[in-house]
């Protein structure tokens, strides 16, 4: 099925340059992308078109870090950093999940919460809960959104109620992967906690699930320098961080998304550059427990994949048009300390969180943005102020990302169907 949608395009195919079509139109076939045309190709006269006049038409939002449970911890505890506010908040919150009507409570919320945003994919960590992590499952298929989700791993480190043998979490990360990785819309994604809160035998487990089944991993990685010391003492045989996760078969040869990534060494930086890893900048996050601001630049400027997540709830919002404006606000804090450091460009940020962390779902599909074969995830927006047909496609679109009202999105697609 034909579809064809009119309004003002904008995309990054490349991360230097917004490239806008204004006053185009977009075709759809099925659920792909076929191109884009400023005349319509005379073989579409007969098609219907959906006029969105004066608005924007842009890829929707992935945001490649975020928890599920934590959306009621939003702003809750903030002064704290992160060993405190883990063992203060997190874990106590987390705990609750053991009981599956409170994740019926709560995930609802969450998943609205997401589409509002227009982050229409993303990659979840759960709870250690079996039954809490399905209903989540269940919660996003029921809403039409798409992402990976991952059952936590903890067998060390935390309270008594947040804990398993590791027998027992591999077991269930085992049955939560054969149950969810051939489904169209949510899979499954090996998720050791961090290393500090995993024995050997189990992060042995866990990069022997991921091979086997070919599952992407994510976890955490030198987000914060007490955090980074105590991984020393914890794995005194590793010669880093990053080492702790390449000795366990979780980073690659399965796709890897690492969260935060601040303070690496010289040899880590030299692993990060492979394919399979994408370093997760969460700026929110990172301001909010005072964890540190990774140099972006720098890391992109190496060749190393970076993408972005709103990790909720150390990060304050899901916005990601406000975690975007954020990467780019923390990389003129650090060019402005250090003039060396360049900032963060507007098109490098939305690649980041549209074209770069699509990439992280390739078996999905080719997603992120509008060329030729890419899924069609779109957000259709229009600023309720009377001014903004005087405001260019660009500036329409800036003043999106920086004031965020939800209220501007007015139509949101997956896969080609208007959801
Ligand atoms: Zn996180």
């Amino acid at each position: 099925m034909i579809k064809i949608l009119k309004g003002h395009i904008i995309h990054t195919p490349t991360k230097e340059r917004f490239e806008v079509h204004a006053d185009s139109y977009i075709v759809v076939e099925d659920e792909q992308v076929v191109g884009i045309y400023k005349i319509l190709p005379d073989q579409y006269n007969d098609q219907s078109i959906i006029d969105y006049g004066s608005s924007i038409i842009i890829p929707s939002f992935i945001d490649a870090h975020l928890h599920a449970p934590q959306y009621m911890q939003m702003g809750v505890g903030l002064d704290l950093e992160l060993m405190d506010w883990l063992n203060q908040y997190t874990f106590m919150l987390e705990g609750r999940f053991a009981d599956v009507n409170y994740a019926k409570k709560v995930y609802p919320h969450y998943v609205d919460a997401l589409y509002e945003y227009g982050t229409l994919r993303s990659c979840i960590f759960g709870t250690i809960h079996d039954e809490a992590n399905r209903y989540l499952v269940h919660a996003m298929k029921e809403k039409g959104l798409s992402g990976y989700v991952g059952k936590v791993n903890m067998d060390r480190n935390a309270p008594v109620s947040l804990v398993q043998t590791a027998e027992r979490s591999l077991k269930e990360t085992e049955n939560f992967i054969r149950d969810f990785k051939d489904d169209s819309m949510v899979k499954p994604i090996v998720t050791p906690r961090f290393a500090p809160s995993c024995t050997d035998e189990l992060l042995d487990g866990l990069g022997r699930l991921s091979v086997t089944y070919h599952v992407p991993v994510q976890s955490h990685l030198a987000e914060n320098k007490a955090e980074v010391a105590w991984v020393k003492t914890l794995f005194p045989e590793s010669a880093s961080y990053t080492d702790v996760y390449v000795k366990h078969q979780l980073y690659g040869p399965e796709k890897t998304l690492m969260a935060h990534s601040i303070y690496l060494d010289s040899v880590e930086m030299e692993l990060a550059k492979s394919a399979y890893i994408y370093m997760v900048h969460c700026p929110n996050s990172n301001m909010n427990l005072s964890s540190g601001i990774m140099p972006v630049t720098q890391f992109l400027d190496e060749g190393i994949t970076v993408g972005l997540g709103s990790d909720i709830g150390a990060g304050h919002t899901l916005a990601m048009q406000q975690t975007i404006t954020s990467a780019i606000q923390c990389s003129k804090i650090r060019h402005v300390l250090s003039p060396k450091e360049r900032i963060l460009s507007e098109p490098e940020a939305f690649h980041m969180a549209t074209k770069v962390n699509g990439s992280f779902f390739e078996s999905f599909g080719l997603i992120g943005s509008f060329e030729t074969g890419y899924q069609f995830d779109a957000l259709v927006i229009k600023d309720p102020s009377p001014i903004m047909d005087t405001l260019k496609p660009v500036e329409q679109l800036q003043r999106f990302l920086y004031c965020g009202w939800t209220e501007s999105i007015q139509v949101r697609y997956l896969n080609g169907k208007n959801i």
